[in-house]
């Protein structure tokens, strides 16, 4: 078998790449070792409304609901408010994760993808240490791929990028523990996106309560795993839902568990290699959100293996261009959002409440961690010291817009 490109996953950062890459005349292959594409769910199902303006998804099955905004809850309930209203049409929605991997693989399909499912990458084919392709098991029978670019889209336990010599790594302190339960039997009065802060309900993260419908939502939990052990995020998730008169006849239709990578970018480019989406540590530190940014990413790898497929260059330096048009974007957010973090984690509950307290009657213009630090500026001058790098990086996002 021989292809120009393949792709090993088919999560939402393969299809997309590889749906670009094949629009831009690239012939690929995407592999994925589960038998059904998007089952089981990892996912809290949360994606801002931002991909509507992307032409990533047609039609609207994939739509569990329409959010009006968020609120976020400190730890001794002061609730800060961010409202359609408020802040414009920025809120997001809530989907079904399942038929949205399903619906950005039929667009691959559509652009000329050929897809193998029950196909595990087992490791990398070589050449006098040149990457030529992928070993694959298919059904239990051993096959060879030969491709000029391998795409690691193999998320959050990637192997691709350690076996291409990226030290893809991640410490404790940078990847959050998650589990959810989508409930039913439960009333969700509005169509607002819940999230609960702190030390003690989440250490080093958040619960959130996604409303899925008009009485059914994913609860989940996630936390950083240097502040947590075995069974704990389960544990702190139960006792929330047990506490909360919402959930009060609520039962569970789908449990989850899995993990998220909340790191600084990484490299993500060798000879004949290219990482995305969670393999590429593609998720913002603070939300732990990384659908928009698999999106985003996936097209710009997708365009640049166009061009080294057209001019037949596949050397790093070559593909060097993904890495610094990703890095000049959605690269800059998560740069931002990990010094966010790193402030947050040094907070105390009650610091919490105060910053909470005082915003609870402030007018967002954006919904979004640029519009909180911005809020929290001009409430707390102190706060500024602190803050001002973040505030760096964020005027040079807007100069790029
Ligand atoms: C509990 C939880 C809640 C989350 N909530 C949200 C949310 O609300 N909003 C949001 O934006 N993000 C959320 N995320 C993050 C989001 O799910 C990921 O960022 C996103 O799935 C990354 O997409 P991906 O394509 O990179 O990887 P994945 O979706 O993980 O896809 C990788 C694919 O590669 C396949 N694969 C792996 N190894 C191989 C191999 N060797 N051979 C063949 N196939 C292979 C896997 O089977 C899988 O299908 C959440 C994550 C978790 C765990």
């Amino acid at each position: 078998m021989k292809y120009d490109v393949v792709v090993v996953g088919s999560g939402p950062a393969g299809s997309v790449t590889a749906r670009f890459a094949a629009e831009n005349g690239a012939k690929v292959l995407m592999i994925e070792r589960r038998q059904e594409i998007g089952t089981p769910v990892l996912c809290g199902e949360g994606v801002s409304r931002k991909i509507d303006d992307w032409d990533m998804l047609e039609g609207d099955r994939w739509i569990a609901g329409r959010m009006d905004g968020a609120r976020i809850y400190s730890p001794d309930q002061t609730c800060v408010t961010l409202s359609a209203d408020q802040a414009g049409n920025e809120t997001g929605y809530v989907v079904y994760r399942d038929i949205f991997d399903r619906e950005l693989a039929r667009r691959a399909v559509k652009a000329g993808v050929t897809i193998m499912m029950n196909a595990q990458a087992t490791g990398l084919l070589k050449e006098k240490g040149k990457i030529k392709g992928i070993t694959v098991n298919h059904f239990d029978e051993e096959l060879e791929v030969k491709a000029d670019i391998v795409v690691g889209a193999d998320g959050v336990e990637s192997k691709i990028g350690y076996w291409g010599g990226i030290d893809t790594t991640l410490k404790p302190k940078d990847l959050e523990t998650c589990a959810q339960y989508t409930l039913t039997g439960i009333d969700c009065k509005d169509a607002y996106c819940d999230f609960y802060l702190g030390r003690k309900i989440a250490p080093g993260g958040y619960i959130w309560v996604f409303p899925k419908g008009k009485d059914s939502a994913n609860v989940g939990i996630g936390i950083l795993a240097s502040l947590s052990e075995a069974g704990m995020a389960r544990k702190l998730l139960d006792d929330f839902i047990k506490k909360d008169l919402r959930f009060k006849n609520a039962e569970p239709v789908r449990f989850l568990a899995g993990a998220v990578p909340v790191a600084m970018p990484i490299e993500t480019v060798r000879d004949n290699l290219i990482l995305v989406g969670d393999a590429a540590r593609h998720v913002d530190p603070i939300t732990g959100g990384g659908l928009t940014h698999c999106l985003e990413a996936g097209k710009i790898a997708g365009e640049v293996i166009g061009k080294a497929v057209k001019t037949k260059n596949f050397s790093q330096d070559f593909l060097m261009e993904y890495e610094t048009r990703w890095k000049e974007t959605v690269g800059r957010k998560i740069k931002r959002n990990y010094m966010v973090k790193e402030i947050l984690l040094g907070m105390e509950d009650k610091t919490f409440n105060m910053l909470a307290d005082s915003l609870k009657e402030y007018n967002f213009e954006e919904l979004s961690t640029l519009g909180l630090i911005k809020a929290l500026v001009t409430k707390h001058p102190t706060l500024l010291m602190k803050l001002k790098p973040l505030l760096k990086v964020s005027k040079e996002e807007r100069k790029d817009k």
